[in-house]
């Protein structure tokens, strides 16, 4: 099988860090070059805009959006357009009305659109998958509390208009737990508290809730120092299911059964292909229209102001 020729575009922290090594490790994809204003990769040719790769730079098949949210969709479409497939990191957009006409395109030229959530790859997620359907839920808890001065140094585009705030990585956890829930949520109170000086949420509560009123509370907060938290603690008929770590690690009442590291992305590399082979597309846009609806019913408040 030939590889398939993928540049990256948005050359950032997730894409030095993550994807360049998954895609060395992969037989099935090559990396031919990369898209950034600025950042520069050694080792391919680079491009300041993905307009001129596609005028001037070598044969792609596919691209890797890991660029800012807010300007995802232009990105996506325009490849689209030039006939390629299209991985998207998370969140896959700005907006949740912003998809739909990605994936008809997709789909009407039989090319990918994958919306990936690498947090759902996480050694816990499937086995907790597992034992929740065979149980019954009685509450859910999410705390998901981390610094933003330390994993998003810098990146002002994350309190930008359209740039999530806390709910960047929060919304690791909301792909965790629609993944592992056996029905869907939705949301029923929120409070979002926004720095005086910022766009977007630096602290959220969040309320949700199942068909059945199974109740789900969530902690969002980027102004955790110290100890950093991303857990998502379970009770059920069966004792308390704890997945800690972003899901790396899960107790089962007190009994720890999965501790594993597990790199992420080169499942979503795998399952990239796989989709490309076929021409198909994966989008699921659950955690995102939870963080839609939040902003929706949130009640806003204004905290004190944030410098990273
Ligand atoms: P980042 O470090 O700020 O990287 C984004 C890169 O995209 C920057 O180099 C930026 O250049 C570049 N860029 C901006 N506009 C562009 C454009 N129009 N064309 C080409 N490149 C452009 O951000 P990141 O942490 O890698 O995050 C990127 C995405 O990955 C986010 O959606 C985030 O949620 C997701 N993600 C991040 C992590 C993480 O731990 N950081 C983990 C998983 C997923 P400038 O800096 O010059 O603007």
């Amino acid at each position: 099988m030939t590889k398939l020729r993928l540049a990256i575009v948005g050359f950032g922290k997730i894409a030095t860090t993550r994807h360049v090594p998954a895609i060395a490790a992969s037989p099935d994809v090559e990396l031919v070059a990369v898209v950034d204003p600025k950042a520069k990769s050694p080792d391919v040719p680079n491009f300041a805009s993905l307009d001129a790769l596609l005028l001037d730079g070598p044969d792609i098949d596919a691209v890797t959006l890991c660029t800012p949210p807010q300007v995802r969709s232009a990105q996506a479409r325009l490849a689209l357009a030039a006939g390629k497939h299209v991985m998207l990191e998370k969140p896959p957009g700005a907006t949740v009305s912003e998809i739909a006409p990605l994936v008809a395109v997709a789909q009407a030229a039989k090319k990918t659109l994958f919306a990936t959530w690498h947090s759902r790859c996480a050694p816990a997620v499937e086995p907790a998958r597992k034992l929740l359907a065979e149980r019954t839920i009685k509450s859910v808890t999410i705390i998901w509390k981390e610094d933003v001065r330390v994993w998003h140094p810098g990146q002002d585009w994350i309190f930008a208009p359209g740039g999530f705030g806390v709910f960047d990585p929060g919304i690791n956890a909301l792909s965790i737990l629609t993944r592992i829930l056996p029905r869907p949520v939705f949301v029923t109170r929120a409070e979002l508290g926004f720095p005086a000086n910022r766009e977007a949420p630096i602290v959220v509560e969040m309320e949700m809730a199942d068909a059945t009123g199974l109740s789900i509370r969530t902690e969002f907060d980027f102004r955790q120092t110290g100890p950093q938290t991303w857990d998502i603690r379970i009770e059920t008929d069966r004792g308390r299911l704890v997945l800690s770590g972003g899901g790396a690690k899960m107790s089962d009442g007190g009994n720890g059964v999965v501790d594993a590291m597990k790199e992420e992305y080169p499942t979503l590399y795998r399952d990239f292909v796989a989709l490309t082979s076929k021409g198909e597309c994966d989008v699921d846009l659950a955690p995102l229209q939870i963080v839609a609806d939040a902003f929706l019913l949130g009640r806003r408040r204004t905290v004190e102001a944030f410098e990273f």
